[in-house]
């Protein structure tokens, strides 16, 4: 039996990149998986075949994390279809970069509304769904950790936040058997992210093992929390990152 048999999961933002990436390895380790998506429609019904073709359920769902009811809906939608959500990887993200000096109040609230209240809101719609036992993994970032490079005050402010939120849900669900976590990628290979964008050399150069890393290798850390391996883990962030922080 494969790890994650019988085990539902959603994805936010599963359309592509390292969200896409997480989709394909909890459904190669047997769960049911709804992804979530802004935008790309097309690119959700793909990742959604793929799931299909390793015969596992799957569902596209469209929910911009800017709207907590959508997202709310999405939940539902979800847990409609598959019974529950054990399994929740909050993915959805964006990169803003500007430096202090360039940055509006709209630029703080669009980032916030998408890295804090957006998982916030999730965690709340999925908790009800989510039986004893369950798994909350959120994509945080490197840049919560150090941050090599101007620009990235806002982005950074983002994703540290999620460190604290996920301590202290790992408080409130410690007696439900629900562990949270997050993983902290360092440069990944993505669209967000390109191995051959403008900055990229500058990032490779930061790492330790001198290259990008790619989505399937956020993809198995995840999955590892979310499967028997995870089971002790909570309250803690993980960075994935090539020695980029080390
Ligand atoms: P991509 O840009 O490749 O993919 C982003 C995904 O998020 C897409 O599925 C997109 O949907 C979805 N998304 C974006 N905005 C919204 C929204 N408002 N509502 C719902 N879905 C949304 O990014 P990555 O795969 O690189 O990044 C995934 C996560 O990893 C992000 O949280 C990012 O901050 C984090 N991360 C990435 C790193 C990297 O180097 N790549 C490093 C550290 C962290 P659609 O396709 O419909 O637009």
């Amino acid at each position: 039996m494969s790890d994650l048999e019988g085990r539902v999961a959603v994805v936010t933002g599963g359309s592509r990149g390292i969200g896409a990436a997480v989709v394909r390895r909890l459904a190669a380790d047997g769960a049911d998986v709804v992804l979530t998506y802004r935008d790309a429609a097309d690119r959700a019904t793909a990742v959604v075949d793929e799931v299909e073709r390793l015969g596992r359920r799957g569902l596209a769902v469209q929910a911009d994390v800017r709207d907590p009811a959508a997202v709310e809906a999405a939940m539902e939608a979800a847990a409609a279809r598959f019974g529950c959500i054990d399994l929740l990887v909050n993915n959805a993200g964006v990169f803003p970069v500007a430096t202090i000096e360039e940055l509006t109040l709209e630029d703080y609230q669009e980032a916030t509304e998408i890295h804090v209240r957006g998982v916030f809101a999730g965690v709340r719609a999925a908790l009800v769904h989510m039986p004893d036992g369950g798994r909350i993994v959120t994509i945080g970032s490197s840049l919560a950790e150090r941050v090599p490079d101007a620009g990235l005050s806002l982005y950074s402010l983002t994703k540290a936040a999620l460190v604290g939120f996920t301590k202290g849900l790992a408080r409130d669900l410690g007696p439900r058997g629900i562990c949270a976590t997050v993983v902290h990628p360092g440069s990944i290979d993505t669209e967000m992210n390109p191995a051959d964008g403008p900055h990229a050399d500058g990032e490779r150069a930061l790492t330790a093992l001198g290259r990008y890393g790619r989505p399937d290798e956020i993809a198995a850390m995840v999955a590892h929390l979310c499967g028997p391996g995870g089971g002790y883990v909570t309250g803690v962030a993980l960075t994935v990152d090539g020695g980029a922080t080390a």
